[in-house]
């Protein structure tokens, strides 16, 4: 099938006691027993919950893979892919990582006896250097937020598997709908599904995928085993924003597009891995259908920062991204605020960068509202 017509019916089915054509909010915690080990298959929502089962096959089959496993928030399922490593065992991070994933690293796993190290996803001769013997793990994101650095997903993809370390891609900012790590190499993708998968701003919630039966098994058990569950309604939200992801992702990347053409024209310093002027352009063309929505741009300064970020009308200021109405934010103080001042210099995420999630209004009057802020 087609991306769209799988967005739209892959793991649902009409309800099989009413014929409600949408998946139904199994609003409910337990399940009635006929008796003792007798059963429909459900007996507690935070071990079966028929919403997010369909929630659950739809993503496994959009990233192409055979397990879907959702959480209650994108930091949920990092942390419980985490708990299938143990004390001792090495992690390594992609640089410019989501910063909460650097701070459950550096706050929560390290003081639990997890190793790590950070290590540039754009070259993987580096990355081939930093695995150890104890490396389990690699995560990365591809682009990355917000510098847009690209990693080669085939060539870190045959570096891990080499060393039988897992690779986990966080394809948060692309979708299944631009980039299916799992075809090019990855053991794993996560999503926040709080982003683009619903899309509309008013869910929190994460999802892994994989095809590696024994790894599924235990996120698996471990979802029910320590808990990090989402709540039916969210997963039904999930579920109906997905059905639109490709009319979406369509007009984020045309916006996005017109965007960054529009701040190049102007002669500002924009990163955006649509444009030819990016290092990685034809990396980017190589392995994603599209560049997605996500724009940054170096203003130069904090001072400057500062006075451009109140003005704008129609892009709000707020963390987060994802959704069908623009956000503008200030990744430095915001998002990756708990990443350390070294590190960030180190990836270029300057103090004057702002990273623009770019909606689906019109994209004449989103140019228009940055010209108007800029001015
Ligand atoms: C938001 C985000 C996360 C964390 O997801 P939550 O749903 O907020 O817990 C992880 N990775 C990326 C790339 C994100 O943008």
């Amino acid at each position: 099938m087609g991306f769209s017509t799988d967005a739209i019916h892959a793991g649902q089915s009409p309800d099989p006691t009413t014929g409600a054509v949408m998946v139904p909010i199994y609003q409910t915690s337990t399940y009635v027993q006929e008796g003792l080990g007798k059963n429909k298959g459900y007996e507690y929502a935070r071990t079966q919950n028929p919403t997010r089962e369909a929630l659950e096959r739809n993503v496994a089959v959009l990233e192409k893979g055979k397990h879907g496993i959702c959480f209650s928030s994108g930091l949920g399922a990092i942390h419980t892919l985490l708990l299938c490593l143990r004390e001792g065992d090495h992690v390594l991070l992609g640089d410019n990582l989501y910063g909460g994933t650097y701070r459950m690293l550096d706050k929560v796993m390290r003081p639990l006896g997890m190793q790590f190290d950070v290590v540039s996803t754009k070259d993987v001769a580096q990355v081939d250097k930093a695995i150890r013997p104890n490396t389990r793990l690699f995560i990365l994101e591809t682009p990355t937020n917000p510098v847009m650095m690209i990693a080669d997903l085939e060539a870190t993809g045959r570096v891990c598997r080499a060393k039988d370390v897992i690779l986990a891609v966080d394809n948060t900012f692309m979708t299944p709908y631009f980039q299916n790590p799992l075809e090019l190499g990855a053991r794993v993708v996560i999503h926040s599904t709080t982003k683009y998968l619903n899309g509309h701003s008013d869910m929190v919630g994460g999802v892994v995928v994989t095809s590696d039966a024994d790894l599924a098994a235990r996120l698996r058990f471990l979802q029910n085993a320590v808990g990090a569950v989402p709540g039916p309604m969210d997963c039904w939200l999930a579920l109906r924003g997905i059905k639109t992801l490709a009319l979406r992702m369509r007009q984020h990347d045309a916006n996005a597009h017109a965007v960054a053409h529009f701040l190049e024209e102007q002669g500002r310093k924009v990163i955006y891995p649509g444009l030819a002027s990016h290092p990685q352009h034809e990396l980017a063309r190589r392995q994603m259908r599209g560049m997605g929505g996500m724009v940054s741009v170096d203003l130069g300064s904090i001072e400057e920062a500062k006075r451009v970020l109140p003005r704008f009308r129609i892009f709000s200021l707020a963390e987060s991204l994802g959704g069908v109405e623009s956000l503008v934010s200030h990744p430095a103080t915001m998002t990756h605020a708990s990443v350390p001042l070294e590190e960030r210099r180190r990836v270029g995420l300057t103090d004057g960068l702002i990273r623009f999630s770019v909606g689906c209004e019109d994209p004449e009057d989103l140019i228009e509202d940055i010209r108007q802020a800029l001015a």
